[in-house]
């Protein structure tokens, strides 16, 4: 984590008014956690939308391609395509409420 990727996470989440957690939270973890490129903006594991916050337990390091596809496929299939994460989703999440799924995709296109 060099200082000119640290400037950058500073100034793309005080453009979109992130929260300090979730940018202690990307500059903490960077990179992807499935592939290992840049985490392009860490992931919601339950949305803002239904009261998800920005702790560290609720988010996610992906690029964009596996943003992308978090967000595509809903994140139930997201958890059992990626072992590594079903633990951390399943802590968070209620996979009971499919509503969460639905929610995470109408999440996806107000912002990235
Ligand atoms: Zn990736
Ligand atoms: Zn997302």
């Amino acid at each position: 984590m060099n200082e000119i990727m640290r400037e950058a996470i500073a100034k793309h989440c005080k453009k979109y008014k992130y929260s300090k957690s979730y940018q202690a939270y990307w500059t903490a973890y960077p990179f992807c956690e499935v592939c290992g490129n840049y985490s392009t903006a860490p992931h919601h594991i339950r949305t803002r939308g239904a009261g998800g916050n920005d702790e560290s337990g609720n988010l996610l390091a992906l690029c964009t391609t596996h943003h992308t596809e978090a967000h595509t496929m809903g994140i139930q299939s997201f958890a059992n395509k990626y072992e590594q994460f079903y633990e951390k989703i399943a802590a968070t999440l209620d996979f009971g409420l499919v509503g969460s799924v639905k929610e995470d995709r109408n999440d996806s296109k107000q912002k990235g």
